[in-house]
């Protein structure tokens, strides 16, 4: 399969800089960040950075910021390429919202849902000529332990199966889920639940059930915050069901140039970036704090290790192994995957720190 590599490949960085929100308004913050007109820059103090997009809160930024960012990706699972979609930022910049994990956010749509929507109509328009599968499954990684979010002694959406294929029901207290590595460079997760979907509607159903399940810690910086990395991922199967049609030169003309290809989409909702010693805690909440910095830490490594294009071609070593998050997405960022990460951020005063340190880790993967 040949994909072009170079200036279309690896990541793609964009900044979403949301509104001053309620609280920081009561508090009297004001707004520290400048976007160039015309130019996807960003300044704050003295400090200024240009990434591949950045979006504020004026026009539709979602949509734009759908278009253009993930829109791609979700074409690209048509032809067999894994793509992650990564959002990071401090707790209260506007992750959820941007990503629309948590589904209900008034009028707002965010990425899940618009990816959703764009798959389904796409699967329509082709279906006639080519049969899908798709599968789901939203897991959470907290203190480098994965859980699964659609365990189904919680609720039950669809047709459980765990990885195999087989139907399995877990019993409570069943154990963490494994990350394994097959041969061909494959990652899939063990004891993680996996419901087939077939419609738009039982998909949102799964993230609705995930999303109540998702685990939310309260630190003195946000009550609603979330210490750990949730990750929506869709597996799309395609198989052909007729010939395909060739051009004069033996070139075939649908998109689909294979008779069977799979791909999934890693939508993540990242755990806040902010420093453990922020948020004031100590003991147990202080060991989440550096295990989320692990996963943190080592993403960014990957991806700066992804980025260099000199080491890369020197078959750099890129340290997918530091992390469970990066040994889940390994396969699906870098290689012919395509990566977006949108760093959200505060336009707060009051958050100017984190900001900086926002963009700078952002910086570091472009
Ligand atoms: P995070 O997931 O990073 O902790 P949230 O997505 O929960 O942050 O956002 C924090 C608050 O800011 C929420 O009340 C959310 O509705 C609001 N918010 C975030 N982004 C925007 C935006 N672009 N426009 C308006 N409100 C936003
Ligand atoms: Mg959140």
């Amino acid at each position: 399969m040949t994909m072009e590599h170079g200036e279309d490949c690896c990541v793609k960085v964009a900044v979403h800089v949301r509104p001053l929100i309620g609280d920081e308004k009561l508090q009297g913050c004001k707004d520290c960040v400048a976007i160039v007109p015309g130019k996807p820059q960003v300044q704050i103090g003295s400090h200024s950075f240009t990434f591949d997009h950045v979006y504020g809160s004026t026009g539709t930024p979602s949509v734009a910021m759908f278009d253009q960012c993930v829109a791609p990706l979700v074409d690209g699972l048509f032809q067999g390429y894994n793509a992650t979609v990564l959002a990071y930022g401090q707790t209260g910049s506007g992750k959820t919202y941007t990503m629309g994990t948590a589904c209900k956010e008034g009028s707002h749509i965010g990425i899940i849902p618009r990816a959703m929507a764009t798959l389904f109509d796409k699967i329509e328009s082709l279906k006639s000529q080519v049969e899908f599968q798709l599968r789901v499954s939203f897991i959470e990684i907290l203190k480098e332990e994965v859980r699964d979010l659609l365990d189904p002694t919680a609720a039950t959406v669809g047709k459980v199966e765990n990885g195999n294929g087989h139907a399995k029901l877990s019993m409570p207290g069943k154990p963490p889920v494994q990350i394994r590595e097959a041969s061909n460079g494959v990652i899939t997760l063990a004891g993680s639940t996996e419901v087939h979907v077939s419609t738009q509607k039982e998909m949102t159903a799964c993230l609705e059930q995930g999303s109540l399940s998702r685990a939310t810690g309260s630190t003195n910086m946000n009550n609603q915050s979330s210490r750990s990395h949730a990750i929506f991922t869709i597996t799309l199967e395609q198989m052909r069901k007729t010939d395909p049609i060739m051009t004069a030169d033996g070139m075939p003309i649908e998109e689909m140039n294979e008779d069977y290809l799979c791909a999934k989409l890693h939508l993540v909702d990242l755990a806040g970036s902010e420093r453990a010693k922020r948020t004031g805690s100590d003991g147990l909440r202080f060991k989440e704090g550096v295990h989320i910095n692990r996963g943190l830490l080592a993403l960014g490594n990957v991806i700066s290790a992804l980025g260099d294009e000199k080491k890369r071609k020197e078959g750099a070593h890129v340290p997918y192994r530091d992390s469970k998050l990066t040994r889940l997405l390994q396969d699906s960022l870098g290689g012919n995957s395509k990566t977006v990460m949108i760093a959200c951020i505060s336009p707060a005063d009051i958050n100017a720190e984190e900001t900086l340190n926002t963009l700078k880790y952002a910086n570091r993967a472009r």
